[in-house]
Protein backbone atom coordinates (compact mmCIF):
# COMPACT_ATOMS: atom_id res chain seq x y z
CA UNK A 1 0.00 0.00 0.00
CA UNK A 2 1.30 3.22 -1.24
CA UNK A 3 -0.41 6.59 0.46
CA UNK A 4 0.51 8.69 -2.23
CA UNK A 5 -0.81 6.24 -4.88
CA UNK A 6 -4.58 7.05 -6.04
CA UNK A 7 -4.65 3.22 -6.90
CA UNK A 8 -3.56 1.91 -3.75
CA UNK A 9 -6.07 4.27 -2.30
CA UNK A 10 -8.69 2.62 -3.87
CA UNK A 11 -8.19 -0.89 -3.39
CA UNK A 12 -8.15 -0.02 0.40
CA UNK A 13 -11.17 2.16 0.13
CA UNK A 14 -9.86 5.16 1.43
CA UNK A 15 -10.87 6.82 -2.61
CA UNK A 16 -14.27 6.17 -4.54
CA UNK A 17 -14.52 3.91 -7.68
CA UNK A 18 -16.95 2.60 -9.31
CA UNK A 19 -16.26 -1.06 -8.38
CA UNK A 20 -16.83 -4.06 -10.62
CA UNK A 21 -15.05 -6.51 -9.61
CA UNK A 22 -12.52 -7.90 -6.66
CA UNK A 23 -10.64 -10.74 -5.95
CA UNK A 24 -7.64 -11.76 -4.02
CA UNK A 25 -5.31 -10.69 -6.13
CA UNK A 26 -7.20 -8.05 -8.58
CA UNK A 27 -9.35 -5.01 -8.39
CA UNK A 28 -11.79 -3.64 -11.10
CA UNK A 29 -13.23 -0.09 -11.55
CA UNK A 30 -14.83 2.10 -13.97
CA UNK A 31 -12.22 4.49 -15.34
CA UNK A 32 -13.34 8.03 -14.14
CA UNK A 33 -12.30 9.70 -17.25
CA UNK A 34 -13.87 7.21 -19.98
CA UNK A 35 -12.40 6.65 -23.44
CA UNK A 36 -15.77 4.98 -24.23
CA UNK A 37 -18.41 3.91 -22.01
CA UNK A 38 -17.85 1.37 -20.24
CA UNK A 39 -14.05 1.78 -20.13
CA UNK A 40 -12.55 0.04 -16.90
CA UNK A 41 -9.68 -0.76 -15.61
CA UNK A 42 -7.87 -4.04 -14.17
CA UNK A 43 -5.68 -3.32 -11.22
CA UNK A 44 -3.24 -5.72 -9.20
CA UNK A 45 -4.07 -5.30 -5.58
CA UNK A 46 -0.51 -5.02 -4.59
CA UNK A 47 1.19 -1.77 -5.31
CA UNK A 48 3.38 -3.11 -8.71
CA UNK A 49 4.18 -0.47 -10.53
CA UNK A 50 3.88 -2.13 -14.30
CA UNK A 51 3.96 -4.66 -16.20
CA UNK A 52 7.62 -5.70 -15.34
CA UNK A 53 6.99 -6.20 -11.80
CA UNK A 54 4.52 -8.52 -12.08
CA UNK A 55 5.25 -12.19 -11.09
CA UNK A 56 3.74 -15.14 -13.20
CA UNK A 57 0.56 -15.01 -10.12
CA UNK A 58 -0.26 -11.24 -10.19
CA UNK A 59 0.28 -11.45 -14.70
CA UNK A 60 -1.96 -14.29 -15.22
CA UNK A 61 -4.29 -12.90 -12.22
CA UNK A 62 -4.60 -9.37 -14.27
CA UNK A 63 -5.36 -11.26 -17.50
CA UNK A 64 -8.20 -13.73 -16.11
CA UNK A 65 -10.11 -10.49 -14.71
CA UNK A 66 -9.54 -8.69 -17.67
CA UNK A 67 -11.50 -11.53 -19.40
CA UNK A 68 -14.15 -11.80 -16.81
CA UNK A 69 -14.65 -8.11 -17.31
CA UNK A 70 -14.33 -7.99 -20.96
CA UNK A 71 -16.65 -10.90 -21.05
CA UNK A 72 -19.73 -8.80 -18.60
CA UNK A 73 -18.78 -5.70 -20.74
CA UNK A 74 -19.77 -7.65 -23.80
CA UNK A 75 -22.62 -9.38 -22.11
CA UNK A 76 -23.86 -6.06 -20.09
CA UNK A 77 -23.20 -2.95 -23.09
CA UNK A 78 -24.23 -2.79 -26.49
CA UNK A 79 -20.46 -2.45 -27.70
CA UNK A 80 -18.88 -4.30 -31.43
CA UNK A 81 -15.54 -4.85 -30.06
CA UNK A 82 -13.21 -4.26 -27.12
CA UNK A 83 -10.10 -3.78 -26.89
CA UNK A 84 -7.22 -4.38 -24.11
CA UNK A 85 -4.16 -1.47 -24.05
CA UNK A 86 -1.73 -1.27 -21.04
CA UNK A 87 0.77 1.65 -20.82
CA UNK A 88 3.93 0.71 -19.33
CA UNK A 89 6.37 3.62 -18.42
CA UNK A 90 6.41 7.51 -19.29
CA UNK A 91 7.14 7.29 -22.89
CA UNK A 92 4.55 4.56 -23.69
CA UNK A 93 1.67 6.51 -22.26
CA UNK A 94 1.90 5.58 -18.40
CA UNK A 95 0.63 8.31 -16.66
CA UNK A 96 -0.22 7.18 -12.74
CA UNK A 97 2.31 4.16 -12.06
CA UNK A 98 0.55 1.41 -10.76
CA UNK A 99 0.18 -1.04 -13.19
CA UNK A 100 -3.35 -1.58 -14.80
CA UNK A 101 -5.04 -2.99 -18.15
CA UNK A 102 -7.22 -0.99 -19.79
CA UNK A 103 -10.61 -2.69 -20.82
CA UNK A 104 -12.43 -0.52 -23.38
CA UNK A 105 -15.46 -1.01 -25.18
CA UNK A 106 -15.33 -0.39 -28.85
CA UNK A 107 -18.92 1.52 -30.56
CA UNK A 108 -19.01 2.46 -34.07
CA UNK A 109 -17.23 5.59 -34.95
CA UNK A 110 -16.17 5.78 -31.56
CA UNK A 111 -12.94 7.59 -32.53
CA UNK A 112 -10.75 5.34 -30.12
CA UNK A 113 -7.54 4.41 -32.07
CA UNK A 114 -3.83 3.65 -32.21
CA UNK A 115 -2.61 6.68 -34.76
CA UNK A 116 0.01 4.33 -36.36
CA UNK A 117 0.95 0.56 -36.25
CA UNK A 118 3.70 -0.26 -38.79
CA UNK A 119 6.68 1.65 -38.87
CA UNK A 120 7.99 1.16 -42.30
CA UNK A 121 9.65 -1.74 -44.58
CA UNK A 122 8.80 -5.13 -43.19
CA UNK A 123 11.88 -6.90 -41.92
CA UNK A 124 13.37 -10.04 -43.65
CA UNK A 125 12.69 -13.15 -42.07
CA UNK A 126 16.63 -13.74 -40.81
CA UNK A 127 15.98 -10.18 -39.06
CA UNK A 128 13.18 -10.92 -36.99
CA UNK A 129 14.87 -14.50 -36.30
CA UNK A 130 17.57 -13.21 -34.77
CA UNK A 131 15.46 -9.95 -33.06
CA UNK A 132 13.54 -13.25 -31.52
CA UNK A 133 16.31 -15.19 -30.34
CA UNK A 134 17.79 -11.85 -28.69
CA UNK A 135 14.60 -11.20 -27.22
CA UNK A 136 14.36 -14.90 -26.10
CA UNK A 137 17.52 -15.15 -24.49
CA UNK A 138 16.51 -12.65 -22.02
CA UNK A 139 13.76 -14.98 -21.00
CA UNK A 140 13.38 -15.81 -16.95
CA UNK A 141 12.31 -18.79 -15.56
CA UNK A 142 8.84 -18.14 -13.67
CA UNK A 143 9.12 -15.97 -11.07
CA UNK A 144 6.51 -18.32 -8.97
CA UNK A 145 5.04 -21.65 -10.72
P1 LIG B 1 -2.48 5.55 -17.99
O1 LIG B 1 -1.52 5.55 -16.81
O2 LIG B 1 -2.13 6.57 -19.03
O3 LIG B 1 -2.67 4.19 -18.59
O4 LIG B 1 -3.90 6.02 -17.51
C1 LIG B 1 -4.33 6.15 -16.20
C2 LIG B 1 -5.84 6.08 -16.24
O5 LIG B 1 -6.32 6.11 -14.90
C3 LIG B 1 -6.51 7.24 -16.99
O6 LIG B 1 -7.36 6.71 -18.01
C4 LIG B 1 -7.29 7.97 -15.89
O7 LIG B 1 -8.51 8.50 -16.35
C5 LIG B 1 -7.50 6.86 -14.87
N1 LIG B 1 -7.65 7.34 -13.50
C6 LIG B 1 -6.79 8.12 -12.81
N2 LIG B 1 -7.25 8.35 -11.56
C7 LIG B 1 -8.44 7.68 -11.47
C8 LIG B 1 -9.41 7.53 -10.43
N3 LIG B 1 -9.26 8.12 -9.24
N4 LIG B 1 -10.52 6.79 -10.68
C9 LIG B 1 -10.69 6.20 -11.90
N5 LIG B 1 -9.80 6.30 -12.90
C10 LIG B 1 -8.69 7.02 -12.71
ZN1 LIG C 1 -0.42 1.66 -5.87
Amino acid sequence: MHEDCIFCRIVGGQAPAAVVYQDELTFAFLDHNPVTRGHALVIPRAHLEDIYALDDGNAAALMVTGAKVARAAKAALDCDGLNFWMANERLAGQVVFHAHLHVIPRYPDDGFGLRRWAFGERPGHAELAELAQTIAARLEAPVNG
